[in-house]
């Protein structure tokens, strides 16, 4: 495969600019170049579109998606060591890279890009379900953002994509699919990664739906399901009697049976209960 920018290969970055990867960063790097262009195709078409990326490092994901063809890509990295190897990219593609010093969680992202904008990011494990929980959750919906690609641990894309009757349906699965659509995009093995974290890794491409797939109230869902699956062996009439009085009743207004489990229930009866709550 042809090379895809003329910047050096990123053994060499690394060597260069001392960085050794620290566990506590989370910090397990995408050598191969080819692999990063692929996951940045998986945010679909990127040309005129401002991408956010958290958690750039020696900069591999972040010359995948310029050379994608990204408007401007906003690269927040925690360690700054990383900083003037992701100079080097900045002077390599002129006015398209803003390299922000700091941490993801503090960041105003509003103020950094402008709309709708795409999220593309390696995440750090220890950070990404907050970050993903958060972009689920913004004060008013559609988002300003339009797509999430982001890798995670195979276990947690499984419980985003998870669907009612499965181990991994719960909190997580409710919350991406109620406003978006999301489907695992690619899996790598410990070894696409330098050095190798223990686990499996998976690509997961969210996209905003323009409304909810069903009404409700986003705080009572929020609620009511996290009230559910905290006791996810009981029956919803006893693991929901906190939430609110006459729950058994709620239950069958809802058309869903007091004696059902909450991994049995699909998303649109959960909002159909959320509705007879609100
Ligand atoms: N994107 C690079 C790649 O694919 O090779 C690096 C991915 S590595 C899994 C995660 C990166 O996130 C590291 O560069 C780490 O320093 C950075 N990071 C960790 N916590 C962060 C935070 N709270 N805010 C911004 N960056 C963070």
């Amino acid at each position: 495969m042809p090379a895809i920018d003329t910047l050096p290969p990123l053994r060499e970055v690394i060597a260069t600019h001392g960085l050794q990867a620290k566990k506590q960063l989370g910090q397990n790097f995408l050598l191969d170049l080819n692999l990063t262009a692929r996951i940045a195709r998986a945010a679909g078409d990127l040309v005129g579109h401002d991408v956010l990326e958290v958690g750039p490092g020696p900069g591999g994901l972040t010359r995948g998606l310029l050379a994608e063809g990204a408007r401007r890509v906003v690269a927040v990295e925690k360690d700054a060591r990383c900083l003037p190897a992701l100079a080097e990219i900045a002077a390599a593609y002129p006015g398209r890279l803003e390299v922000v010093s700091g941490d993801a969680l503090e960041i105003d992202e509003g103020a950094l890009l402008t709309g709708p904008w795409k999220v593309v990011a390696n995440l750090p494990y220890n950070v990404g379900t907050e970050l993903l929980v958060r972009w689920l959750t913004p004060p008013a919906w559609p988002p300003a953002w339009s797509s999430l690609t982001l890798m995670f641990q195979k276990e947690v894309a499984e419980r985003i994509v998870a669907r009612p009757g499965s181990k991994a349906y719960g909190r997580l699965a409710i919350l991406a699919q109620w406003r978006a659509d999301a489907k695992i995009a690619l899996t790598l093995p410990p070894e696409a990664f330098t050095p190798p974290p223990k686990i499996h890794s998976a690509v997961v491409h969210l996209t905003a739906l323009p409304e909810p797939r069903f009404p409700a109230d986003a705080r009572i869902l929020s609620r009511v399901v996290a009230a559910g699956f905290n006791q996810r062996r009981k029956m919803l009439r006893a693991s929901l009697r906190g939430v609110a009085p006459e729950i058994e009743a709620k239950l069958e207004a809802a058309g869903i049976a007091p004696t059902a489990r909450a991994e049995e229930i699909g998303l649109e009866a959960w909002c159909r209960l959320a509705r007879a709550l609100a």
